[in-house]
């Protein structure tokens, strides 16, 4: 159970509308083709759904963290890819936000408002997405600029990205403390779209290659000093968790709700399939996952909100909850029996989603090295 205020029950029924509506009429296609569908991903940028960590004074919705935690839950219901896309421009802002000048502040929202709306964090390499100290991506000086040079991999948004913000060294000798954050506009010269992923789930999301190729930045356009990257990197993943549980605790939802759904229509041996112990056991064990998934993520913004450390809690809360998800749906899909494991049902898609929830923003062993790091301290 959610308690949500007046305002975010609104945007929430906003968001339920539009993603019936222009969503999911066509996510089985767009899923079966690997389908980016940009032209109604910006539908859902004129309502704010790219922006709404942005602050108003940069054309963004401002909201507070439990508003955006409630967003992203409930896109999560409907299409991890939109949530997902949503989440990786607000991942590209964060180190700005955290770092950056008001006039850096200023120029990303420029660029991605007055563009297609997408940003993309490009930190992972092909040598190196847990082991950020291996980035092999170089940023010269060179006056009053940078020259950028290097490979990022698995970037999400890239190909439609208006601005990346890149991670390269600025000093290799210092591995991590070398590592610097750039804002880099996408029509620069030197940058290039590789390999566009075809991947198990979440195919409605853009993940691809970017090639930087004698990529020249001015000089503002670094974000912090040079050797903050890292520290703005930790930061920025930190804050992005209880937004990655909160979009998988919407997709467990989903998977339960549906689950339940069937279970009350589908009748076997002269009854409802609802009826049967083992799968109502099944039903409360899925709602104890998701309903413990909302309360570390709720729990876990709130520690934000009240300015209180949360580095341990975001870790467990995004391990936790997306751990929960591919569990719940995996428990979705054996209660629905074979049709459970059919395209023509929903809960066979969120499987495949969920897995790579455990992968990226921090692999979950990376999350237990971040836990255990906290209580050894
Ligand atoms: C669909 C998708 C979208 C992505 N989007 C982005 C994006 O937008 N931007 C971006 O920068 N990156 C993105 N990534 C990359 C993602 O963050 C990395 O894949 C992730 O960090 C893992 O890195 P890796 O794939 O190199 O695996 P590796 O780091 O090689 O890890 C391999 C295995 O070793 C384990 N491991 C590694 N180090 C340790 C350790 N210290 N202790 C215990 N176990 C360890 C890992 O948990 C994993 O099981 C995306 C990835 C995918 C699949």
């Amino acid at each position: 159970m959610r308690l949500l205020t007046q305002e975010q029950k609104e945007i929430c029924e906003m968001i339920a509308s539009f993603m019936e509506k222009e969503i999911k009429p066509n996510l089985q296609e767009w899923d079966h083709e690997n389908h980016f569908p940009d032209e109604v991903y910006r539908k859902a940028h004129e309502l704010g759904l790219n922006a709404f960590e942005a602050p108003e004074e940069f054309g963004g919705l401002g909201l507070d963290h439990k508003s955006a935690g409630a967003i992203y839950e409930q896109m999560g219901y409907y299409d991890s890819g939109l949530a997902l896309t949503s989440v990786t421009t607000n991942l590209a802002w964060k180190p700005v936000l955290f770092g950056g000048t008001e006039e850096q502040k200023k120029l990303f929202w420029d660029l991605v408002m007055n563009g297609r709306g997408y940003a993309s964090f490009a930190l992972t390499e092909p040598g190196g997405g847990s082991d950020v100290a291996a980035t092999r991506t170089k940023a010269v000086r060179e006056g009053d600029e940078y020259v950028i040079n290097g490979a990022k991999c698995f970037i999400t948004n890239g190909g439609f990205a208006d601005v990346y913000l890149a991670v390269a060294s600025t000093d290799p000798s210092k591995g991590a403390k070398g590592l610097t954050a750039f804002i880099v506009e996408r029509d620069r010269p030197g940058i290039s779209i590789g390999k566009e992923e075809d991947k198990c789930g979440i195919r409605t999301t853009n993940t691809v290659e970017v090639v930087f190729e004698d990529v020249r930045v001015p000089a503002d356009h670094r974000v912090g000093q040079e050797g903050d990257g890292f520290k703005l990197v930790m930061k920025t993943l930190d804050l992005s968790r209880p937004f990655i549980a909160a979009i998988a605790t919407g997709m467990a939802q989903r998977a339960l709700d549906e689950a339940i759904k069937y279970s009350k229509e589908r009748v076997t041996f002269g009854q409802q399939i609802c009826k049967f112990e083992a799968l109502q056991f099944m039903m409360a064990d899925m709602d104890m996952k998701v309903e413990t998934s909302r309360q570390m993520y709720c729990h876990v913004l709130d520690l934000i909100e009240k300015h209180l450390p949360f580095t341990k809690e975001a870790a467990i809360s995004k391990a936790y909850a997306t751990e929960c998800t591919t569990q719940v749906a995996e428990s979705a899909i054996q209660i629905m029996g074979g049709y459970g494991y059919m395209r023509e049902y929903p809960v066979e898609k969120i499987w495949r989603d969920s897995k790579v929830f455990q992968i990226f923003e921090g692999t979950n062993q990376v999350q237990r090295v971040v836990i255990s790091g906290q209580l050894l301290r």
